[in-house]
């Protein structure tokens, strides 16, 4: 969650600031060319980190309630299939479930895999301050 005095995060061209962190513009240059202080700048990169791991996990939950919309979709018109006797449309349907729960699946493996990554990132970073 960004301070609430975090200079850089409550500034009127944030969006700037944070393309040029992003580009690699060095700390300093920024600080010169927006007139505050480098470590302002210095702290407010975590604050980068955040607003991106938020906004993926933003179209993620979008993503995931899209999917299983579909699949309740699929399961109905599998369902109407089957009153029918209609085996083509029954087999299409739930062909397209399988679709859709194969790609919650790969979601949900890619968040697991995610967290562990953020899990040892937080434990190396725990790990580069003690050593220090
Ligand atoms: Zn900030």
């Amino acid at each position: 969650m960004p301070g609430r005095k975090c200079i850089p995060c409550s500034h009127a061209s944030r969006l700037d600031i944070d393309s040029k962190m992003v580009a690699g513009v060095s700390d300093r240059a920024i600080a010169g060319q927006y007139q505050i202080s480098k470590s302002s700048v210095s702290r407010h990169r975590g604050h980068i980190r955040q607003a991106i791991e938020q906004a993926e996990t933003d179209v993620s939950s979008r993503l995931v309630a899209r999917l299983q919309k579909l699949e309740e979709t699929a399961g109905e018109l599998l369902q109407e299939a089957r009153d029918d006797a209609d085996k083509r449309t029954a087999i299409a349907a739930l062909l397209a479930g399988v679709k859709c729960l194969e790609a919650l699946s790969r979601i949900l493996e890619t968040k697991q895999i995610e967290e562990r990554v953020r899990t040892l990132e937080e434990a190396l970073a725990h790990e580069q301050v003690t050593i220090q």
